[in-house]
């Protein structure tokens, strides 16, 4: 738990109530027409998060609750959850005003979420359960926080519909995805040589790798290894089986690829 004095309104010259640049001015009554929403689909191994939003954000928000969950270790709940099922949410698009109002929610723009809405009840609140550097994030992200007015469990996107795309750059670049391996291409010749084989070539070729692949390891312990280090021989046999295995790795990974 944090206590408010913890939480920083970095959005504060922002009025979240307004319409920013490109969205439209689909709200409560009419609501949003359904060709703009989307569905966002969360799933981990805890629990399954599945509501709408404006299709515009569908990414963004999927990358903002695995930020949450694995950056920040705050489990946004859909089902299960631990509690009565449907008072957690999340809740997004909901044709409705503002609570007691009669002004249109951001709900019902598309562009406002909820999350874990037990523990975090809108109320003149002393402490919260997520985490002060998330909702940092999420207001870099472009989502401005509703436990700044006291209703913790609202994020809002106040950002232009032009500003979404680096939003989405940020969010995974904060993920920091591994790239994917961009293999080498298999050289033609190689493959039709393969496509040539016996049943019992194509498996001494799969113990050739098997070879290399134990070489790739050794050559990676060699350096290592305080009595071995600085002998020329072992780290230039070292060098020449990483070589070899790179190569072989590429070719089994296009093999498996079916190229
Ligand atoms: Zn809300």
């Amino acid at each position: 738990m944090a206590s408010r004095s913890e939480y920083t309104n970095t959005l504060a010259e922002v009025n979240p109530n307004a319409i920013p640049d490109g969205w439209g001015q689909w709200q409560w009554p009419g609501g949003t027409p359904d060709v703009l929403l989307g569905t966002v689909n969360y799933r981990n191994e805890k629990t399954n998060c599945s509501f709408p939003m404006r299709k515009e954000l569908v990414e963004l928000t999927g990358l903002c609750l695995q930020i949450a969950a694995d950056v920040y270790d705050y489990q946004v709940w859909g089902s299960p959850n631990p509690g009565y099922e449907p008072t957690w949410g999340p809740w997004g698009y909901e044709n409705r005003p503002i609570s007691g109002t009669q002004r249109a929610s951001n709900h019902s723009k598309g562009r406002a979420m909820d999350w874990n809405a037990p523990q975090n009840s809108y109320t003149d609140w002393t402490e919260c359960e997520i985490p002060p550097g998330l909702v940092a994030v999420m207001q870099d992200l472009g989502w401005y926080w509703g436990g700044f007015y006291g209703d913790r469990m609202h994020f809002e996107y106040v950002g232009s519909l032009d500003s979404v795309p680096a939003a989405v750059t940020r969010a995974r670049a904060i993920l920091n995805p591994p790239a994917p391996p961009t293999p080498t291409p298999v050289p033609d010749d190689l493959i039709e040589e393969i496509e040539a084989m016996t049943d019992d070539e194509r498996k001494a070729f799969v113990d050739e790798i098997a070879t290399a692949a134990a070489a790739k390891v050794w050559a990676t312990v060699t350096p290592r290894h305080s009595a071995w280090k600085n002998n020329e021989q072992y780290a230039a046999a070292g060098r020449t089986a990483l070589d070899t295995i790179a190569g072989a790795e590429n070719n089994t990974a296009q093999l498996r690829a079916g190229n």
